[in-house]
C-alpha cells in the first residue's frame, strides 16, 4: 500500500487554493462540499470562481502567491498552470508541514484527492497511487452504477438510529447481528421505496423484540478454493464479511485472507505436513469453544471443505454440540487447477471418468486401490502426491498403465506463480525434482493431460516440459 488512506474533518478550517482557473473550480467545489473555509490566492478568477466570491462562498487574495498565505493553513491545494509557481508552493508548504496537493503532478503531493462516490453520508473513494486514473475513473463509473443514490439515505437514517439501538444492546456482537439484518432486509428496502418512516418504525418494532441475551454462535465451514480469489463463492464472500472469527488452513491464500472482515480475529490452524500446528481434534474443540462464547465463526479451508478436507469431522462435533452450521462449497483442487492448466478431466475421446485420490505416503507405501486407479480411459487426480510422486508412478506402471502415459503436476494452480511440469509416468518425477515443486501441488495422470499444450490459456510461468510428451494427435476431434 503506497498510501494511508483517510478521511480529513476540514469542517471550518482554512484551506488555501492558489489558482483561479477551471482546475481550481473542481477543487474548490469539493472543498466546498465538505464545509471547509476557502481562501482562493490568484490574480484573476474565473467566472464561476467570481460568482462564488459574490455569493460569499470563498475569500480571495488578488495576487501572486506569498509565502504568509500560507500561515494558519490547515492544507493547501495548488492548481495554476504556471509549473515553476505550483512547485514553489509545494516546497514552502512541505517545509511548513502543511498538507499539500499539486493538481497533476504527483510527485510535488504529500496527499492525494482519490475519486469519490459520494452517498453522503456514505463516501466511498478509489484511487489508483497515480498509476491509471482512467481505471479509478471506470472502477468508479461501475460502482456509481451498483450502489443506488438512495443508499445516502439509508446510511443517514441508520445513523439517526444508531443511539438507540446502541442502548438497546449490551452485546456488541449482537448489535452488529441486528444491524447486518436490518441493513441486508426489509428496511433498506423501505428506505430505496421512500418509505422511510415506516422503516423506522419497522427498525423500533423489531428492536422492542429483540432480547439481550449473549449471542448465539455458530459456525461457516467455507471452501475458499484453490488460491485465486476469483473463485470464491459470492456465498463465501458474504460469511466473510460476518465471522467475527476466522479460522484457517494453510491452503488459503493472503489475498483471500485479506478479504475476511477487517476486525475478525484470525486464528492460524494450518497443518503442514511435518508440522500440525494444532492437532485436528483441537480444531474440533476450538470451533466449539468460540461458537460457545456467541461467536460467529468462519471455518475456512482450501478447495471444497468436504473434499480432503475433513470438513466432515468437524462438523460432526458441531453436530453433537447442537452448534448450528452451515457449509459453503468450494472450488476443489482437482478442478480448479485442472482448469486453469488447460486439462478437461473428463473427455469424449479420453476419458470417460475421473477419480480423486490423495497420495499421501506412509513408511515409503502409498495404500491405494492400485487396480481400480490402473484403468484405461480414466483420469486420475492425486492431491498431496508430492512427496511419492515416483512410488506412485511406479506402481500405476506396475498395475499396467503404460509407461508413456501423459502425467501432469501443476504447482500452485490458478495463482500467477502457476508452474506446470508435464511428462510421463516414466519421466515426470525426475522432472518435477529437476523443477524444485513445492506443495501445493496437484498430479493428474491420463490421457487428457495431452491436450495442455493446446488448450493452456492462463498465462503463468512458462511450463517444464518433458522430451517424451506424447503430441496431441489431430484425428481424434474429427473421429
Ligand atoms: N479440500 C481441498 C484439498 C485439501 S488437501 C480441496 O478441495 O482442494 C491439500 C491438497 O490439495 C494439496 O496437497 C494439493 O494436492 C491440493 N491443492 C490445493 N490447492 C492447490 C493448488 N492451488 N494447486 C495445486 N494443488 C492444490
Amino acid at each position: 500500500m503506497d498510501f494511508f488512506p483517510i478521511f480529513l474533518v476540514i469542517q471550518s478550517k482554512a484551506c488555501l487554493v492558489v489558482g483561479g482557473g477551471e482546475v481550481a473550480e473542481r477543487k474548490i467545489a469539493a472543498l466546498l462540499k465538505a464545509g471547509a473555509c476557502v481562501r482562493v490566492v490568484s490574480p484573476d478568477l474565473s467566472s464561476v470562481l467570481q460568482e462564488y466570491l459574490l455569493q460569499g462562498k470563498v475569500k480571495h487574495l488578488a495576487t501572486q502567491f506569498r509565502p504568509e498565505h500560507l500561515d494558519d493553513v490547515y492544507l493547501v491545494i495548488v492548481a495554476t498552470n504556471d509549473s515553476i509557481v505550483n512547485r514553489s508552493v509545494a516546497e514552502i508548504a512541505q517545509q511548513r508541514r502543511i498538507p499539500v496537493n499539486v493538481a497533476d503532478n504527483p510527485a510535488l503531493c504529500t496527499f492525494v484527492m482519490p475519486s469519490i462516490i459520494d452517498r453522503s453520508p456514505l463516501l466511498i473513494a478509489i484511487s489508483s497511487g497515480g498509476q491509471s486514473p482512467v481505471l479509478a475513473r471506470l472502477l468508479r463509473a461501475q460502482l456509481e452504477a451498483l450502489i443506488p443514490v438512495a443508499y445516502a439515505r439509508v446510511a443517514a437514517l441508520a445513523g439517526k438510529l444508531r443511539q438507540q439501538v446502541k442502548q438497546h444492546f449490551a452485546f456488541s456482537e449482537k448489535r452488529r447481528i441486528f444491524w447486518e439484518k436490518m441493513l441486508q432486509g426489509s428496511f433498506t428496502e423501505m428506505v430505496l421505496s421512500g418509505k422511510e418512516k415506516a422503516a423506522e418504525r419497522y427498525l423500533l418494532q423489531a428492536l422492542q423484540q429483540e432480547k439481550d441475551q449473549p449471542p448465539q454462535g455458530e459456525v461457516y465451514l467455507v471452501g475458499a478454493g484453490p488460491g485465486n480469489p476469483d473463485l470464491l463463492t459470492f456465498r463465501a464472500m458474504r460469511l466473510m464479511q460476518q465471522a467475527d472469527v476466522v479460522v484457517y488452513d494453510r491452503l488459503v491464500s493472503p489475498a483471500i485472507l485479506d478479504m475476511v472482515r477487517r476486525d475478525a480475529t484470525r486464528i492460524y490452524a494450518g497443518k503442514e505436513r511435518s508440522h500440525h500446528t494444532l492437532q485436528q481434534e483441537s480444531i474440533n474443540q476450538l470451533l466449539v469453544r468460540l461458537a460457545q462464547e456467541g461467536k460467529r465463526v468462519l471455518r475456512l479451508k482450501g478447495g471444497d471443505p468436504f473434499i480432503f478436507g475433513r470438513g466432515g469431522e468437524e462438523i460432526e462435533t458441531l453436530a453433537s454440540y447442537r452448534i448450528p452450521f452451515q457449509v459453503v462449497p468450494g472450488i476443489t483442487a482437482a478442478s480448479g487447477v485442472a482448469a486453469y492448466a488447460g486439462i478437461p478431466l473428463t473427455h469424449r475421446d479420453y476419458a470417460q471418468s475421473c477419480i480423486f485420490v490423495t497420495g499421501h505416503l506412509k513408511n515409503g507405501t502409498i495404500d491405494l486401490d492400485w487396480p481400480q486407479l490402473a484403468r484405461p480411459n480414466q483420469t486420475i487426480v492425486i492431491y498431496m502426491g508430492l512427496l511419492g510422486l515416483s512410488v506412485l508412478c511406479q506402481q500405476l506402471i506396475e498395475h499396467g498403465l503404460p509407461n508413456a502415459m501423459p502425467a501432469a503436476i501443476i504447482q500452485q494452480g490458478t495463482m500467477q506463480q502457476q508452474k506446470i511440469v508435464t511428462g510421463t509416468l516414466q519421466t515426470l518425477s525426475e522432472l518435477a525434482e529437476v523443477a524444485c515443486l513445492k506443495p501445493p501441488t496437484l498430479i493428474i495422470v491420463g490421457d487428457v493431460v495431452k491436450l495442455h499444450h493446446h488448450l493452456a490459456w492462463f498465462e503463468s510461468v512458462p511450463d517444464v516440459v518433458g522430451t517424451d510428451i506424447i503430441p496431441l494427435h489431430q484425428e481424434t476431434k474429427d473421429s
